[in-house]
């Protein structure tokens, strides 16, 4: 690998030698040389053996953390699949891999059996795609799909099956024929648990749950954003054994069914902006703690 990079950063260097000009030369050097170390920090933390042995411990924030002594989520269990399964992503502090287990049998006592999404890498850490959160093993992404209880799906659409969307976005409006009268049930059941701080859903989902629920307390965590309209996360607050864990601010009191949230529903149902450069990936800033955690055998 070291071989094969040096090999392209000398191809690099001699066509910006034939350009002549010193300063583009540093920009294109200091960008290449970013964009190679921070593609290795993704990758460093995906290609870990496994989850360090010993006491759970979260460090960090949901967008730049870590976590030892996590458990790993069985790829099924009792009112569950787990998706992706390729990925790796299906390891999280112990209390949310019993959260994941507990919702499954809910569901399992209701006939149904859910889709369970990312949770957290072997030691938590960024990941090479996908999730800026999901870094400190207490987020999951639940799909809105539902299973019948026996059904199981082979490993090939377990990789492969899209998720569905329940919101009709142009519209702002949940899709009738795809929203199962569960998902409300299952949204409340969840957001009543106490350990549960937030859940991610798209606005509309939010707006339709005010309009059909009225104005409850549990809707306040319930939490407006892009996306989430294919599945919806969960997210547990800091456990309170692991004092390195850096909290959220809780959501704000009441229900949040307000103007709020029907301005983030008139902004998605405005068309996107015109494409434009993407910006590059941030690294996230770790705590110190985790690059111990990152490197134990
Ligand atoms: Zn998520």
């Amino acid at each position: 690998m070291a071989s094969k990079i040096m090999g392209f950063m000398s191809l690099i260097e001699r066509l910006i030698n034939r350009v002549g000009d010193t300063i583009v030369h540093i920009k294109i050097l200091t960008a290449i040389l970013a964009l190679l170390s921070s593609t290795s920090v993704w990758a460093s933390w995906s290609a870990v053996p496994g989850p360090t042995t010993g006491a759970p411990q979260v460090y960090g924030t949901y967008n730049a953390g870590c976590l030892a002594g996590a458990d790993v989520l069985p790829p099924q269990g009792r009112g569950y699949q787990v998706m992706r399964l390729s990925r790796n992503r299906h390891y999280g502090h112990p209390q949310l891999i019993a959260l994941v287990q507990h919702l499954g049998e809910y569901a399992d006592a209701r006939s149904v059996r859910l889709l369970v999404g990312d949770l957290t890498q072997a030691r938590g850490g960024p990941m090479p795609y996908g999730h800026a959160s999901h870094q400190n093993g207490l987020d999951v992404d639940i799909w809105f799909t539902l299973l019948t209880q026996h059904e199981r799906l082979p490993p090939a659409a377990i990789e492969e099956r899209s998720m569905r969307s329940v919101v009709d976005r142009a519209r702002g409006q949940v899709i009738t024929e795809h929203w199962h009268p569960l998902f409300t049930d299952l949204l409340r059941h969840t957001a009543l648990i106490p350990e549960v701080e937030r859940i991610f859903v798209n606005p509309v989902i939010k707006q339709k749950l005010c309009h059909t629920q009225g104005e409850q307390d549990w809707l306040g965590k319930l939490r407006p954003w892009w996306g989430h309209d294919g599945h919806f996360h969960v997210r547990l607050a800091c456990p309170p054994d692991s004092p390195e864990c850096q909290p959220q601010a809780p959501p704000p009191p009441g229900s949040g069914c307000d103007e709020d949230l029907a301005s983030w529903i008139q902004d998605q149902r405005r068309p996107p902006p015109p494409t434009t450069t993407p910006r590059p990936r941030r690294v996230p800033e770790l705590p110190a703690a985790c690059e111990h955690i990152r490197t134990l055998p």
